[in-house]
């Protein structure tokens, strides 16, 4: 087994621009029990029927595919990954896989009361919660169906089922939480968490586009609204290159604060990842179009060797860049349909 370990850790993966292609996130569901303004519309959803979203048993074909190229880190998204009945079943079948190094998940969540434990014990190591206020009153107007105090229990549940390192997404919307961040930021002095404010996205062609545009706040007055009351931000020095996110400190702190700037100070050069869409297609860049269709190849009778081949073909074609400053955005998927 040793050996095994040692061959798939020497595979490295790099795509035309010399990137070291390494990290797949996994999208299990397009469903969701939210509907967060700027993600999912509340009427006219099309949501996948199940017999199009890829089996327990794909899944895994993928994922033992993409750690023979040479992925290492999954996560698990969606939509709501929580949703689907056998996601402890796919967390047990990634993380018994040799090779995988780091297997997440981010989710809303509000199922994790329920299956944080069950979740820690099949292999999960940690997850992100998307918490977007504290305030009770204010959460429900942008994440629409969410309540803090189920969004808050789920927290609770992650931390002692020790799904750890815990981090918390936050998405600024101008006008629905930007004057929140501050408590959100705040939690950072109490808890080991790592708060991370998200710059809103403008993806696909429905109206949630247009307020990703119009409710959008660069991560430089989010800084400088948390500055302003609660003190400096020391920065933390990047280990990992990879990280979107530049993080930093508040003075004696436990937790960190973290800004993701796609839009103002975007990332693509040192970009390591590639998107598995819930219905099987390897979308090659979150602000692209652009996919290739694995499900056809898996359900044709292609095996895993049909999947590596496809999943080397995507990092090659993996593009850069984004026109998101110029207003210019992706038409074809929403982000619930990709897997943030
Ligand atoms: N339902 C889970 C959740 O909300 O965390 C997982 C899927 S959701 C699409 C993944 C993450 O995308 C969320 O945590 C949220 O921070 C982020 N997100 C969603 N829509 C966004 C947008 N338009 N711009 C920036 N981030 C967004
Ligand atoms: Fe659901 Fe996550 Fe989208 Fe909110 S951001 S609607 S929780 S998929």
């Amino acid at each position: 087994m040793l050996e095994a370990q040692r061959a798939v850790q020497s595979v490295n993966l790099y795509d035309q621009f010399g990137r070291h292609i390494n990290y797949l996130r996994i999208s299990l569901t397009d469903h969701c029990n939210l509907r967060c303004v700027y993600c999912m519309p509340t009427q006219d959803l099309a949501f996948l029927p199940n017999q199009d979203l890829l089996t327990a048993d794909e899944i895994e074909v993928v994922a033992r595919a993409a750690v023979k190229v040479g992925f290492r880190k999954f996560r698990l998204t969606g939509g709501e990954p929580t949703l689907r009945r056998d996601v402890v079943d796919i967390v047990h079948r990634i993380a018994s896989i040799p090779g995988v190094a780091d297997l997440s998940m981010t989710t809303n969540g509000i199922r994790l009361t329920d299956l944080a434990a069950d979740l820690k014990a099949a292999g999960l190591r940690r997850v992100n919660v998307h918490i977007d206020s504290l305030n009770g009153e204010r959460l429900p107007q942008l994440m629409r169906w969410g309540r803090l105090e189920k969004l808050w229990a789920g927290l609770e549940a992650a931390a002692s089922a020790g799904l750890t390192p815990i981090k918390i997404n936050c998405v600024v919307t101008k006008g629905y939480n930007d004057e929140d961040v501050v408590d959100m930021a705040r939690l950072t002095l109490a808890h080991p968490w790592g708060v991370r404010f998200i710059e809103l996205m403008p993806l696909g062609s429905g109206a949630e586009a247009q307020v990703a545009v119009d409710h959008f706040v660069p991560s430089r007055d989010t800084q400088a609204r948390i500055e302003a009351a609660l003190g400096e931000l020391m920065p933390i020095p990047n280990r990992d290159p990879s990280d979107e996110s530049r993080n930093y400190r508040l003075a004696g702190a436990p937790g960190t604060i973290g800004f993701i700037s796609p839009v103002s100070a975007p990332y693509c050069d040192t970009c390591n990842r590639m998107r598995l869409t819930a219905d099987g297609k390897f979308h090659l860049c979150l602000l692209h179009d652009d996919e290739l269709d694995v499900k056809a190849a898996l359900r044709s009778g292609g095996g895993q060797t049909a999947v590596e081949a496809i999943l080397a073909r995507a990092v090659a074609l993996k593009p850069t860049g984004h026109a998101l400053r110029r207003g210019i955005h992706t038409e074809d998927r929403r982000m619930y349909q990709i897997g943030g």
